[in-house]
């Protein structure tokens, strides 16, 4: 239907006749001459309308925005003065000659330029016009040129790409499973994939030896700001490759992405133990563009009177650490108490500080509420230890590990933000060496990646101390954003057996949950690993997106719905029926 699309015009068409396709964006009648600025994929013409064209010029008089159009008219030069500068096209107009309708539009629920106050409920519902923002339009035009990208460089690279089910059994990444109850076997259920992690080791059981997949996933948990229940990877499995190889064959596509798309180097990225994030920066994914670090400070604080912190430091199972802030001082008692109440989140029963006022002055020039109880010897050793200045505040964090490193580690991240601390860089890392498993509330352990992350000792070793084994897994890590995570995976089913073991899983329950993979890897599996990047997240953080949900076509709520169909929906009860489903009353 159309010659051109309207972003594309410019000077070179001048006189050109053009046919464009679009919406009205504005209307404007400017004293007998009607101005319609028409926009498709590609960006904004203004069109004119004058009276000699008498039948369009009647049309265009009742078109209103939204209006979907055909326009056939003359590129011209917009008269001296009425050039406009922001906009690509802003050299040129159209001048109308003939104006079909294609469709009428209601007077839309917003408007397009109204998204910010309009609450994101009503974007979701009426998503087709939310999507028609060009900053939308471009987001997704961005999205799929990446995996554009992604693909050729995989391809490139030998690996296939292969559909993995849907409707499958359940794989375990740690969240709830979405489940479909099965119609042909009553009482059954299919999970939807967490991941496609089995499928893809036993695609490389199968010799298939490299594999990618644009996949979706499915978690059912509870949402967090930059989560979705049913989210995209790009997700990669080779085999007989070790870390080294698989860590530095996806560096080189995250390289090649940003590369191509941003034309930003991000340079060789540089390794990291999961010990010293925790150590430096409280955060198995840091956030390299701030400076700010945790220093441990326990060994000054044996022996003070202070309780507070002497218990701590005198207790394995504890933390003290020191946050030095330079610029700190300057913070307000209030925000300090903001500050304070925001540690609590994760579990910090206060947060100390002291104020580095003037270093020059001694201890005089220090300001806290704490010198008194921990001494001025002690304080003065730790100003020395921390390196700190005229102008810095000193937080400190004394309680359970996990705590002092949750905290003050969020606390690094928000006082680095308030106080502009955070580099305009891009910052990648990788984090290895990641413990095989963590402790649960239950008192046992599981799996900090997922159960077929290969250890990096024998089985023997992992049976006889368990939580002090490391595995092969990597995580990549941008601006503290984990982009993606992999390992290397047990190909061996007696080490399987034993990871299962560790975790609880008896040989029953490991036969019926995951027999069909300790089978498959008892016929001859290579050695193999893999890696998952999230999608979205990488095109959040590419584009600058302040939610997930902006770079994602039809996304869900923070309560996992969606507004614009509906779902999840009733059923009716027929469809019950032949499921063999009875409704029972919701628990109060
Ligand atoms: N399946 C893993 C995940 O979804 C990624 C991997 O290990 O390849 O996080």
């Amino acid at each position: 239907m159309r010659s051109h699309y309207c972003g594309e015009l410019n000077e070179s068409h001048v006189d050109q006749e053009v046919t464009l396709c679009g919406w009205v964006h504005r209307r404007r009648d400017h004293g007998g001459v009607i101005f319609l600025d028409v926009r498709d994929r590609d960006g904004i013409t203004q069109v004119v309308f004058d009276p000699d064209t008498k039948e369009s010029f009647a049309t265009a008089e009742g078109v209103r925005n939204e209006f979907v159009l055909k326009i056939v008219g003359r590129v011209r030069l917009r008269p001296e003065g009425t050039v406009n500068k922001d906009m690509a096209t802003g050299q040129i107009e159209v001048l109308g000659k003939e104006l079909e309708i294609l469709n009428a539009a209601n007077t839309p629920p917003m408007q397009l330029d109204e998204h910010e106050t309009v609450g994101e409920d009503v974007r979701l519902r009426h998503r087709y016009i939310d999507l028609r923002r060009p900053e939308m339009l471009q987001r997704l035009r961005f999205r799929s040129k990446v995996v554009n990208t992604v693909r050729n460089f995989l391809d490139e690279n030998g690996f296939l790409d292969i559909e993995t089910p849907l409707l499958t059994k359940a794989t375990p990444e740690g969240a709830r499973d979405y489940l479909v109850p099965s119609r042909t076997h009553p009482h059954r259920f299919f999970a939807l994939p967490q991941s496609p992690q089995l499928f893809k080791q036993i695609l490389m059981a199968a010799g298939m030896d490299r594999y990618y997949q644009i996949a979706k996933c499915f978690r059912d948990e509870d949402l967090r700001a930059d989560r979705q229940p049913e989210f995209t990877q790009i997700d990669v499995e080779t085999s007989f490759m070790d870390e080294e190889g698989i860590m530095s064959i996806m560096e080189a596509l995250i390289v090649k992405v940003f590369a191509t798309h941003l034309n930003v180097d991000l340079g060789e990225f540089p390794r990291m133990s999961y010990a010293e994030a925790m150590q430096r920066y409280g955060s198995d994914k840091p956030d390299l563009r701030i400076d700010l670090e945790l220093v441990d400070i326990a060994e000054q604080m044996k022996s003070v009177d202070f309780k507070v912190f002497s218990g701590p430091a005198n207790d394995p199972e504890c933390r003290v650490a020191a946050l030095r802030v330079p610029g700190g001082a300057s913070l307000s008692r209030k925000v300090i108490d903001d500050y304070t109440d925001y540690v609590g989140i994760f579990g910090a029963k206060g947060l100390a500080w002291i104020k580095v006022n003037d270093l020059s002055a001694g201890i005089e020039g220090l300001q806290s509420p704490i010198i008194k109880f921990i001494g001025e010897d002690v304080v003065s050793k730790l100003v020395d230890q921390l390196g700190a200045e005229t102008g810095d505040i000193i937080f400190f964090g004394a309680d359970k590990t996990t705590v002092v490193n949750e905290a003050l580690g969020a606390l690094r991240l928000k006082v680095a933000a308030d106080l502009g601390l955070v580099k305009d860089i891009w910052a990648p890392l990788w984090v290895v060496d990641f413990p095989m498993f963590e402790a649960d509330s239950e008192g046992g352990l599981t799996s900090l990646h997922h159960p077929f992350t290969a250890p990096s000792c024998s089985a023997e070793e992992l049976a006889a101390n368990p939580a002090n084994a490391l595995s092969r897994a990597y995580d990549m890590v941008l601006n503290g954003t984990e982009l993606g995570g992999g390992s290397v995976r047990i190909n061996k089913p007696e080490m399987q057996q034993a990871v299962f073991k560790v975790l609880g899983i008896g040989e029953e329950e490991a036969d019926e949950k995951f027999g069909f993979l300790l089978n498959a890897l008892s016929y001859g599996c290579p050695p193999h690993g893999g890696i998952a990047f999230g999608l979205d997240r990488l095109i959040m953080l590419m584009t600058g997106a302040s939610s997930i949900r902006d770079v994602i076509a039809f996304p869900k709520t923070q309560s996992a719905a969606c507004p614009l169909t509906d779902a999840p929906g009733a059923v009716s009860s027929k469809q019950l029926r032949e499921l063999n489903i009875r409704l029972r009353e919701q628990a109060k």
